[in-house]
């Protein structure tokens, strides 16, 4: 596609969503090439009063690409210089690199780059930053933000901010407000980005049990002894049945619930045995420990694809990502179960456990008014769950377009009022993304 504006887009229909079910068609799209290109853009937007809308890969689950009414669509997916300086242990990169490029690209040097969110063979990195993306090692290492050494992005009247890295670092930390700010306060063009050292990999433990609580509360007590894995997931059994399904693998029993485990390098074995005592304190109904590399990348397909397995179950899934404490997850997922007890859908959840992170996916055999309002009515429900817990909204999909109607659950109102007068600052005009993150009657679209 080498036309880098492109004024119809009826039949590029990739561009009308990301991987969620809204979607829009953008006026035009325009396929940025270069840092110029996006003020250029952005100043002739702004004069003509025009909506924009930053996309990177469009691998969001919260609608936050997806165009806004009358706007045009910027994308950064060819803005994908990617320096690695290994001296420094950093890398600067375009907001269009793939995350997996730079994990790649690190690891040559016997480094790495942490956040590694499932779609990590597909996200961008200018992506990452804005929905402030997590991982299955975010447990154990943190999520984008912990990584983020500077920014350089173009604010709605075509200026430039740079921010650490770029700036010095004195004064307020601008760069951490436009950390999963999901292109509503500028678009990204430059990430300084903190490497660490490659870790060596632990042990890979896969244990089932019988009942899902029993699963959770297991999430918690390792928590609770203060052991940090690598990684910690969760599975329930239908979300499981999804990935056998899916893999063709039949590689486990399909039981109430699945825990996927890495140790961390240092004291592997120690840590392996203090987890495997805390799952037969609860009642585990087996655990398989690998060590062979090609044996853990398979059980590691079974988490990164559960996504696409879970889509591939149903004729439509919505996913909601909500978060609580550690004390409140085994609460969480029986909650879910109920939810599958009472509702007319098919309810399941899987998420990054040891963060207290569980995605929950309404599941209906058609997209027909009376399914999405059945959604919509549960996905409050659990919404609403999730704050009394404690907890959040979003653990890592950010808000865009499908949660704001909530965001006045999480946050009271002087607190939003503050989040309106920073979008204001930053954009006067409500030109980027502007109907996403924030509360619709808070929104002047
Ligand atoms: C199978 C699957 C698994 C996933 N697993 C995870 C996971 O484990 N952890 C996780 O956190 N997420 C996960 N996600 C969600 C998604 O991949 C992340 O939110 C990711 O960060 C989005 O990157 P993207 O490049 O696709 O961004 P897009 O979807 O294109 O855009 C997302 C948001 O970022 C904004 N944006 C994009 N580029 C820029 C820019 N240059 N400047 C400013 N704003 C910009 C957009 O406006 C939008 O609001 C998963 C998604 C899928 C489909």
């Amino acid at each position: 596609m080498p036309t880098s504006l492109l004024t119809d887009l009826t039949s590029l229909t990739d561009y009308h969503h990301d991987a969620t079910t809204y979607s829009a068609e953008p006026i035009a799209l325009l396929l940025a090439e270069s840092e110029g290109d996006i003020i250029t853009a952005v100043r002739f937007c702004a004069d003509n009063n025009i909506p924009i809308t930053a996309r990177g890969a469009g691998t969001g689950l919260s609608g936050g690409c997806v165009v806004s009414p009358g706007g045009l669509l910027l994308s950064t997916e060819r803005l994908r210089q990617l320096d690695l300086i290994p001296e420094r242990r950093m890398a600067i990169c375009g907001p269009g690199v793939i995350t997996k490029e730079l994990v790649d690209a690190a690891a040559a040097h016997n480094l790495t780059y942490p956040p590694d969110p499932a779609s990590y063979e597909e996200s961008t990195l200018g992506g990452n930053v804005a929905e402030n993306a997590g991982g299955l090692r975010c447990k154990r290492f943190g999520v984008t933000k912990d990584y983020i050494m500077g920014l350089e992005a173009v604010l709605p009247d075509g200026s430039l901010l740079k921010t650490g890295y770029f700036n010095q670092g004195a004064g307020f930390s601008l760069g951490d407000l436009l950390i999963g700010s999901e292109g509503t306060l500028a678009i990204v063009t430059r990430i300084a980005l903190r490497l660490i050292d490659c870790p060596g990999r632990g042990e890979t433990i896969l244990v089932g049990f019988d009942q899902a609580e029993n699963g959770a509360r297991t999430v918690t007590e390792i928590n609770t002894a203060g052991i940090i894995p690598t990684v910690m997931e969760f599975l329930d059994g239908d979300a499981a049945a999804c990935s056998n399904e899916y893999e063709k693998s039949g590689d486990f029993d399909i039981v109430a619930a699945l825990l996927l485990i890495e140790t961390t390098d240092i004291k592997a074995q120690e840590q392996a045995c203090q987890i495997e005592a805390i799952c037969q304190n609860n009642h585990c109904s087996f655990l398989r420990k690998e060590t062979d590399p090609d044996q853990t990348d398979k059980l590691w397909r079974i988490r990164r694809n559960l996504s696409l397995a879970v889509k591939a179950a149903t004729d439509l899934r919505i996913s909601e990502d909500v978060a609580v404490p550690n004390s409140q997850f085994p609460t969480l997922v029986g909650f879910v179960a109920e939810m599958n007890h009472q509702s007319r859908l098919r309810i399941n959840s899987y998420g990054h456990a040891g963060d207290g992170n569980l995605h929950v996916n309404f599941m209906a055999p058609s997209d027909s008014d009376d399914h999405l309002a059945e959604i919509d009515r549960w996905v409050a429900i659990l919404m609403r769950k999730s704050i009394q817990l404690g907890g959040t909204l979003t653990g890592e999909h950010g808000i865009g377009l499908a949660k704001r109607n909530y965001l006045d659950l999480e946050f009271d109102t002087p607190t939003l009022e503050i989040m309106q007068i920073v979008k204001s600052i930053f954009d006067p005009r409500f030109t980027f993304n502007p109907d996403k993150l924030l509360p619709p009657k808070n929104n002047l679209v």
